[in-house]
């Protein structure tokens, strides 16, 4: 066998289709994975509907969570076997730029995938290949953002806007840090009530009249410590940053082509408030999940809504992007 399907995006037209492709090769460093599930991200869609290129190429392969079984290894690749069970770190940084896979180069919606050997990491016997295949961006980026670019402490107030994929394990994770109260923004009552069940102490309408006034009273007076957006609307910026105390970090995970602004200066510069930018996730925050996963501390068992055959791909980004069933996550099976 030579060729494969992959779900692929031509940049310059639009148009995403299945296509039948050369299984890929890869080099002396690369390793080439039989892919099980990949996941599908909001990332995606904004990608299908041309509303984020990002650098890509006139055509790529998406898929940016990606688990699946070792098939070949380049000549200089000493750490992979065939059959072992990995998933792709799909974030690789230098000084000067960043690759991502699905993005600047071919990603998992296809039955192999090639990547470098240093973006593998080992998932163990105890994850199953679904859970696994959401870890790389659904949870270690929430991650990433909690523990290095917010530095969340114990007992810190933290809210969450925007309980979709990333938000409902931010949840989950805030709660294995300790934070208090964890407070979740969402206007659908189902995703607020999932992220009560996930472990939020309390869960908001962004719409709620009184809005900043319960983010006093459940913070005791003094706003929050963070705010986590997931969400990406200049609506929701105002709010978040509004809500923030003194020393508040409002933290925008949600990628979007919006404007940022905050109005008021003095606000800002008064009470310390810091606005950070955050992106994906490094390698040892994938591994950090990978063994959080492993002991049994970190439960992905509901994270994964539906899974659909390759073949299908559109109905499942239909669905996904119609909120059939309000996902958390939805796999693509290869
Ligand atoms: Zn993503």
């Amino acid at each position: 066998m030579t060729s494969m399907t992959a779900a692929r995006l031509a940049t310059s037209t639009g148009l995403f289709e299945i296509q039948n492709v050369a299984i890929p090769e890869p080099t002396a460093s690369e390793v080439r994975l039989r892919v099980a599930y990949a996941g599908i991200c909001l990332t995606d869609i904004h990608f299908i509907r041309g509303e984020l290129a990002a650098g890509m190429p006139d055509a790529v392969t998406l898929g940016h969570e990606v688990v699946g079984t070792v098939d070949r290894v380049g000549d200089a690749v000493t750490d992979w076997q065939i059959g072992d069970r990995a998933l792709v770190h799909p974030v690789e940084e230098s000084r000067t730029s960043t690759r991502v896979l699905g993005v600047h180069y071919d990603g998992g919606w296809a039955q192999y995938v090639v990547a470098p050997d240093q973006s593998l990491v080992a998932i163990g016997p105890e994850i199953s290949m679904k859970t696994a295949a959401i870890i790389p961006d659904a949870v270690s980026t929430p991650w990433a953002a909690i523990t290095e670019t917010a530095q969340v402490q114990p007992t810190q107030s933290v809210a969450v806007w925007g309980i979709g994929g990333l938000g409902f394990h931010a949840i989950k994770l805030l709660r294995i840090i300790g934070a208090a109260p964890i407070i979740a923004i969402d206007p659908v009552e189902a995703a607020r009530d999932r992220a009560v069940a996930a472990g939020a102490d309390f869960a908001l309408d962004p719409r709620h009249e009184d809005f900043a006034a319960e983010i006093h009273r459940l913070t005791d007076g003094a706003g929050l410590d963070v705010a986590l957006d997931f969400f990406g609307s200049p609506a929701i910026h105002q709010q978040a940053f509004d809500a923030l105390g003194r020393k508040g970090r409002l933290v925008l995970v949600g990628v979007s082509d919006t404007t940022f602004s905050v109005v008021s200066a003095p606000n800002l510069v008064r009470n310390a408030k810091k606005v950070l930018g955050h992106y994906g996730s490094e390698r040892r925050h994938v591994e950090e999940i990978v063994k959080l996963a492993r002991l049994g501390r970190l439960d992905l068992s509901e994270s994964i809504s539906a899974v659909y055959d390759l073949a299908d791909v559109h109905r499942a980004v239909e669905n996904f992007i119609a909120k059939v069933d309000n996902p958390i996550r939805i796999l693509l099976k290869a």
